[in-house]
């Protein structure tokens, strides 16, 4: 389904009108929540507790210590593949990503590297546009590390608690033209994931983290640029926005001077509203990745991704397809009820109830859109029980509504003839059409009662 687009998409003017073109890509760290950690027993529902109380020897990284793999990880790892539209390769392994920091008890991370779980994907936009994914991959999340001051000395504390939570890592092609478009696809991305119920994609809980990769290039050269800036540690999408817009400026600026940007990682300052370089990609690592030798590479029987892919749940579009074909709402609307999945499912009982009292899926997606009701606050058959209450009282009545009954009685032969043979059902339709006649201005009984009179 394709929505009118609701975000401008052009790159800013300033970088058209100099003849440049912005390209984004961007890679995304996803917690999964998972009962346990990616290689060992220990709960991976950590937020909020106290720091290493959910640890191990294996996560710790002890001598002699050995993973095993969590098998629900990789399936979900598989499921968002497929449903970003990916290729799940039928051989995939884990790898070993050597390097030396505090947060790595190990002193690698166990991750994905030649052979991912998931490759060459695509999420189509609301104004059609493919995004292009180049994979999706496991991996283990590290410890956090705590800036804090311990007796007037500035230490660093080691938190082991979140070492060896599942991580999954999307990559994108650097597909992307501006920065709306990054927010508008992120945006995407984490409603996919939520529907699946994979991750709850809390920003605020580090659970979702975000990267971005921006570069200039004239308009009308197709290659890419032979360098890109990295910008890590983005917590929010508005920080996307904003750390893109503000660096595409900046590389304008040294481009306009003559100058060619560097390769580097740098970070967003949001008191200052700024990057800052943070390294230069000439000192980046080499993290000599090998196959992880603890772990059996993975193997799929063709059956067995089949199985996966009959898993998946109905997803946005999907739904928002089926939700203009079946309740004629419109686009708006429909975007809002399709939010979440609660949403969508709380809207879809309410309208099963609502039937039986006469309240169409119109008047319920009304309220639901127009009054922003808490779906966690009411149930949706005592929404409809205030809606039925709310109804005005019947105005139409007596001879007026006969009237109304009679004409709908000539206009719809079918039904008619449909119940004089036996058809119970077709009264419902007629009372249907009686109460669209009468804008719901007539008591539901007494309409019954005058149209069973007619028809008989
Ligand atoms: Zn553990
Ligand atoms: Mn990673």
């Amino acid at each position: 389904m394709s929505y009118k687009s609701i975000i401008d998409n052009k790159p800013t003017k300033e970088i058209i009108q100099a003849g440049w073109r912005s390209i984004i890509g961007l890679e995304i760290h996803i917690e999964l929540k998972t009962q346990s950690k990616m290689f060992c027993g220990c709960s991976a529902a950590y937020f909020g507790h106290k720091p290493n109380t959910h640890v191990c020897p294996v996560c710790l990284g002890l001598p002699g210590a050995l993973p095993v793999a969590n098998k629900k990880a990789i399936g979900w790892v598989v499921l968002c593949g497929l449903a970003l539209d990916c290729q799940i390769p039928l051989f995939s392994k884990f790898d070993r990503k050597n390097y030396f920091y505090p947060d790595l008890p190990k002193g690698y991370q166990i991750s994905q590297y030649d052979l991912p779980l998931a490759v060459k994907g695509r999420v189509k936009m609301d104004d059609s546009k493919i995004i292009r994914i180049t994979r999706v991959h496991l991996e283990e999340d590290t410890a956090k590390l705590i800036h804090a001051t311990v007796k007037g000395k500035g230490v660093t504390l080691i938190d082991f608690n979140r070492a060896g939570v599942p991580l999954m890592e999307v990559v994108t092609e650097p597909d992307i033209k501006s920065p709306q478009e990054a927010k508008e696809f992120l945006k995407k991305l984490r409603q996919i994931v939520r529907y699946l119920g994979i991750s709850d994609c809390d920003m605020e809980k580090g659970s979702m983290r975000l990267e971005v990769n921006v570069s200039l290039q004239k308009s009308g050269i197709s290659k890419l640029p032979d360098y890109k800036v990295e910008i890590k540690n983005l917590n929010s999408f508005r920080f996307v926005e904003k750390a893109l817009e503000y660096e595409i400026k900046r590389q304008l600026g040294l481009i306009k001077k003559g100058q060619k940007p560097l390769q580097e990682t740098r970070g967003w300052n949001e008191v200052e509203q700024m990057t800052y370089s943070q390294r230069w990609k000439e000192e980046a690592q080499d993290y000599r990745y090998f196959p992880e030798p603890d772990l059996p590479p993975i193997h799929w029987q063709k059956k067995e991704i089949e199985r996966i892919k009959k898993s998946l749940i109905e997803l946005p579009d999907e739904k928002g397809a089926r939700f203009q074909k079946q309740y004629k709402l419109s686009l708006d609307q429909i975007k809002s009820l399709i939010e979440s999945r609660e949403r969508a499912d709380y809207f879809e009982e309410a309208v099963k109830v609502g039937c039986q009292h006469q309240i169409d899926a119109k008047e319920i997606a009304n309220v639901l859109v127009n009054k922003r009701i808490g779906i966690e606050k009411i149930l949706p058959a005592e929404l409809i029980k205030i809606l039925v209450k709310k109804r005005i009282k019947p105005t139409i009545k007596g001879k007026e509504l006969e009237k109304i009954v009679n004409k709908v009685i000539r206009e719809n032969r079918k039904a008619v003839e449909d119940y004089k043979k036996g058809k119970i059902t077709a009264v419902e339709f007629l009372v249907g059409q009686i109460a669209r006649a009468t804008k719901g201005q007539a008591d539901p009984n007494q309409t019954r009662k005058v149209l069973l009179e007619k028809l008989r």
